[in-house]
């Protein structure tokens, strides 16, 4: 296994207009991740500091001026009024292993605070180290905080989202964070394919989430553009061909729309309320022109905000 390489970087900017469902801005104090899941959209930032795909997970580029940046760039934030949603992150997980030791998240979360930011914060994590900043979710006036919960089994999370915390821990880390009475969900993203051919796993899971006290979530299917499908492929080269089969076959309006009822019919047996009131697609990337929906440029000559 390689092993990931840091560098501090100085950024332009780290509060970004955003064209996700549900957050106006994000804040990614990171680019790359550690955590290198095998079918993670985000592999595309390489192109922004000339890492190829396939390197995605191997680098970390720190942006060090973060919290400087979030100093500087909030007041234009609040400005916007307090109905704005700004996520930490969409490119990145905010609370990697490099948070440990660099704290921007942190850090940036203390500026929010501190200016008692009055739209809504949101994190979403694959990490158990969210639990430090309970504090801080506590001492804002709006946070709702998400975590990434794909699989029951740790073997598989092993596998498909290499170095985050192992989905058992990251259970007990959503329980923790309901104990300490803060608003959550659960991100089912991506909806693991093989779900389709295995009911009784994706019942678990959904099990296993309203066991922790959570009672919504987010699901999506998995993005399975070109460039994701490759870097996929390439890590499950040693597994049988018919596993490679259920992801490509990922794409199929038939996959998906069985997929999506079982989730309707599990979501009313636990109990659970689904965001957005739909299973969220990705539009195929073709239709993107290679860009990802997500992060899409903003066309403004003198942003206040930084757009990506
Ligand atoms: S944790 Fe999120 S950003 Fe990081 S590699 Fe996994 S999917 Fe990508």
């Amino acid at each position: 296994m390689n092993m990931t390489r840091f560098k501090e970087i100085q950024s332009k900017g780290i509060i970004t207009k955003s064209k996700l469902p549900d957050a106006n801005y994000v804040i990614n104090p990171y680019t790359g991740c550690e955590f290198g899941c095998a079918y993670c959209y985000a592999s595309f930032m390489g192109r922004f500091v000339d890492e190829p795909i396939a390197e995605w997970g191997n680098y970390v580029f720190v942006k060090a001026n973060a919290v400087e940046l979030a100093r500087a760039e909030i007041d234009h934030l609040i400005a916007q009024g307090p109905e704005m949603t700004v996520l930490f992150s969409s490119v990145t997980d905010p609370y990697q292993g490099a948070e440990s030791k660099y704290r921007l998240t942190r850090g940036i979360l203390e500026i929010f605070v501190e200016k008692k930011y009055p739209g809504t914060v949101g994190i979403l994590t694959k990490s158990a180290l969210v639990t430090r900043d309970i504090d801080l979710f506590k001492a804002l006036p709006k946070v709702d905080v998400g975590m990434t919960i794909t699989t029951t089994d740790d073997a598989v999370s092993r596998f498909l989202e290499v170095r985050a915390t192992s989905a058992t821990r990251r259970l007990r880390t959503l329980k923790e964070l309901n104990e300490a009475g803060l608003p959550t969900y659960a991100f089912v993203g991506p909806l693991l394919p093989h779900f389709v051919y295995r009911e009784a796993l994706l019942n678990d899971l959904f099990a296993a989430i309203a066991d922790t006290g959570t009672r919504e979530i987010y699901v999506e299917h998995m993005n399975i553009a070109r460039y994701i499908l490759e870097r996929l492929l390439q890590e499950l080269q040693r597994e049988p061909d018919e596993v490679k089969q259920v992801y490509i076959n990922a794409e199929q309006k038939k996959h998906k729309e069985k997929l999506t009822s079982m989730v309707g019919e599990l979501l009313e047996k636990h109990g659970l309320r689904l965001r957005l009131g739909q299973t969220i697609e990705h539009k195929k990337v073709g239709e993107l022109k290679g860009r990802n929906p997500q992060t899409a440029p903003t066309k403004s000559k003198t942003p206040k905000l930084s757009v990506e």
